[in-house]
């Protein structure tokens, strides 16, 4: 390629100087290129249809195949040599000529433009560059002043001024070249005449770093850009783009000028990046390989085996996660509704019971997995926001949260229970959706949160108490929980055996963390060094994570079909459970939403073993699964109940809660009411203990059934309710 001169900019930073043109020169040789073979065809498109459509696409290589020196000097100057081009192209569209939107937006740069957001410098000033992102946020589409037009109140005459950058500049003078009377800005004014100046649509957005350029946990870098013209309002939040412009510096803070420049980028043209794997190059080797892996009879235990090794026991956690990362099938019904296929996880569990551990591991090995608290700091939260901040200079921005970020692939969102009020209410729609609205001042928007979501929290008073109900200890509202395909609680009991299981495991990981660090082991005094590591190779991964990680990928494509042994076995499952719940005294043990997490993590498992085929061997490792989280979350003195996660209350506590609310109404004084200790007295003849009384009141107030006219005595908010 010619364009070594070129290759050498973005590493060295000698600035190769380019072939230089005359500004004619310059304009006559774009004019060739568009006119050329390749182009014409486009020109001629634009000519019909302008100015509707005004902006014309260039590859940067159809560029270097004419002129490798004016692609390059594209490179360096791309101001000027865009500007020229867009000239030029103004003299082949007749009716274009005085019009100033017309564009020509170059994409497709070359690889040693592409540059990391963290690695721009003020070498790469006023060149064209490319950068890969996630849009951040994205603020309303307004219009900006391009040439404003002017009178002077003295004279009448007006005066032009040409608009760049955010300050809004006005005339310093009447000049009187230009037939003015030739007073300064401090003896006459001006009046902008708006219906005589020029204005563009503009959008302000920033991008950040994609995830997976971030592996180790660093914070992703931002840099914020202007798009103009036809383009604006075509990004939104969450989408993976390619952002090829001008690197620009503005000067920091608005009063006093600062010696200090922030980088923006004047963006060209946007790209957007639509496979979700296409990060993962899989290679036909890799493929071969990859079928190879599958037709182990272990292939499955080896990818469980490749979860956080370093984490004791949890086997049936571990093997949904791995579940997770295959995930089930999204589909789009005849009637047009959409059912996802992303499992969604939660782990509920006491403090220092490896929950943040087994997240920041499955971010970093899931693709796009982003690791998240609950307790964002940022006004998006897991969600999404529309604020008017600084960023948006007056206008309203959207900035997209966690979910967003993560689209299409894993949401690990670490103390769930402490998210704010707004994500709770909108983070239903996302789970099941996959779509997050927002819908504020000006802005209306649907950013899509198609990601599967790996949450943990805490019970609610720290830690599990055995005897009471679950969902009374976990912090999160039951129609959320509910949205989880699987519930997993992580109590931390003493244990004898266990408890020296997991010390040994963690105390031989912690020794074979200090012996790795040696550079040579083997001089260790009183050692068997190699008799060590051989003994804890439980804590290598099961297999490459790259290769893992390819392995998801590859799976991902496939669409497993159930067969019919699948779903007879799904089904027996289903209404057997379901019998248990048919006489008048029992519960409903089990609902249309578990059957749903059922078939998903049926195809799941198909998927991890790259099956076409759902089989009734992988609906039963669907079914262990879910048994084993009801039993352990939907169960009340032996009986199933999945009513304390649908609706966070179990078919004994509504029986008591009738009971209650008519003690209430049969023992509440007309103007006091009862006092709490009354009722702690009656229910106890009714078998309701003490503590059950003072939750299930709370309840009721919470839910306003019932109220306190005086404190620590309660009444019926209203009596025709209880009818
Ligand atoms: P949590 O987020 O549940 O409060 P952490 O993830 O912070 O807990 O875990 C605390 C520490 O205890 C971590 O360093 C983790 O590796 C260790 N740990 C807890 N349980 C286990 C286990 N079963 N096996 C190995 N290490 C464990
Ligand atoms: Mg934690």
């Amino acid at each position: 390629m010619q364009g070594g001169a070129r290759e050498s900019t973005a590493d060295t930073g000698e600035k190769i100087v380019p072939k230089e043109y005359t500004p004619e020169d310059l304009v006559a040789i774009w004019e060739e290129f568009l006119g050329g073979q390749e182009m014409r065809h486009n020109v001629n498109a634009i000519a019909d249809f302008y100015p509707d459509v005004r902006s014309l696409y260039v590859d940067f290589s159809a560029i270097e195949r004419f002129d490798p020196d004016l692609a390059n000097y594209t490179l360096i100057k791309p101001v000027i040599s865009i500007q020229s081009a867009e000239e030029a192209m103004r003299k082949m569209i007749s009716h274009a000529l005085t019009n100033p939107f017309i564009h020509i937006r170059i994409r497709g740069l070359p690889s040693d433009s592409r540059i990391d957001i963290r690695k721009l410098r003020a070498k790469h000033l006023e060149t064209f560059v490319s950068v890969e992102g996630l849009v951040r946020k994205a603020t309303e589409v307004r219009p900006k002043v391009t040439v404003a037009e002017f009178e002077c109140m003295r004279c009448g005459a007006k005066v032009f001024v040409e608009q760049e950058g955010m300050q809004f500049r006005e005339p310093l003078e009447c000049s009187k070249d230009e037939g003015g009377c030739g007073r300064g800005s401090g003896s006459t004014r001006f009046k902008l005449l708006m219906d005589k100046s020029q204005f563009v649509d503009t959008q302000k957005i920033e991008i950040q770093e994609p995830p997976e350029g971030l592996r180790g946990g660093a914070q992703p870098e931002r840099l914020a850009g202007y798009i103009d013209d036809d383009v604006a309002g075509k990004v939104s939040p969450g989408d993976r783009v390619i952002m090829n412009g001008v690197l620009k510096s503005i000067q920091k803070g608005a009063q006093t000028k600062s010696a200090l420049f922030d980088l923006t980028l004047n963006i060209n043209s946007v790209e957007y990046e639509e496979h979700e794997y296409e990060e993962i190059v899989i290679s036909p080797e890799d493929e071969m390989s990859i079928r190879e892996f599958a037709r182990s009879t272990d292939s499955f235990d080896k990818v469980v085996a490749s979860i956080s090794p370093t984490i004791y026991g949890y086997f049936q956690e571990k093997e949904a996660l791995a579940l997770q990362l295959f995930g089930g099938v999204t589909k789009l019904m005849d009637d047009g509704t959409r059912i996802r296929g992303d499992i969604h996880i939660a782990m509920i569990g006491d403090p220092g019971t490896a929950k943040s551990q087994i997240l920041r591991y499955m971010a970093t090995l899931a693709p796009r997995g982003i690791y998240t608290s609950g307790k964002a700091s940022s006004a998006a939260g897991l969600t999404a926001a529309a604020v008017k901040d600084e960023f948006g200079e007056g206008r309203w921005t959207l900035e997209a949260g966690a979910l967003v970020l993560a689209d299409k692939g894993l949401a690990c969102i670490d103390e769930l229970d402490k998210m704010n009020d707004q994500d709770r209410s909108s983070i239903h729609e996302s789970l099941e959706q996959g779509t997050i609205s927002v819908a504020k001042a000006g802005i209306t928007a649907t950013l899509q949160s198609r990601c599967a979501v790996l949450g943990a929290a805490n019970p609610k008073y720290g830690r599990f108490d055995e005897n009471r109900n679950i969902a009374e200890q976990i912090d999160l509202p039951p129609a959320l929980l509910s949205r989880f395909d699987a519930i997993f609680t992580l109590t931390d009991r003493p244990d004898a055996e266990y408890d020296r299981n997991v010390a040994v495991h963690i105390l031989k990981g912690h020794r074979r963390g200090e012996i790795k660090l040696h550079e040579s082991p083997e001089t260790i005094p009183g050692m068997d060094v190699s008799q060590i590591m051989s003994d804890t190779e439980i804590f290598l991964p099961a297999m490459d994570i790259e290769f893992l990680r390819k392995y998801v990928a590859f799976s991902k494509r496939l669409i497993p079909v159930m067969a019919d042994d699948a779903m007879k076995t799904l089904e027996s499952y289903y209404v057997n459970i379901r019998k248990l719940g048919e006489g008048e005294e029992s519960s409903v043990p089990i609902t249309a939403r578990q059957l749903e997490a059922l078939i998903r993590l049926s195809e799941a498992s198909a998927r991890a073993r790259l099956n076409p085929i759902v089989t009734a061997e992988d609906a039963e490792r669907a079914i262990k699964i879910v048994e084993y989280y009801l039993n352990k979350v939907a169960s009340e003195g032996g009986r199933r109940d999945i009513d304390i996660i649908a609706t966070g209350t179990s078919k004994s506590q509504r029986e008591q809660i009738y009971v209650l609310r008519s003690l209430v109404q049969q023992l509440a004084d007309e103007r006091r009411g009862v006092s709490l200790e009354e009722l702690i007295q009656k229910a106890a003849s009714e078998n309701i203990s003490e503590e059950r009384v003072r939750a299930l009141v709370k309840r009721l107030s919470d839910a306003g059934e019932v109220y306190s006219p005086q404190p620590g005595y309660y009444k019926l908010a209203s009596e025709e309710r209880m009818a």
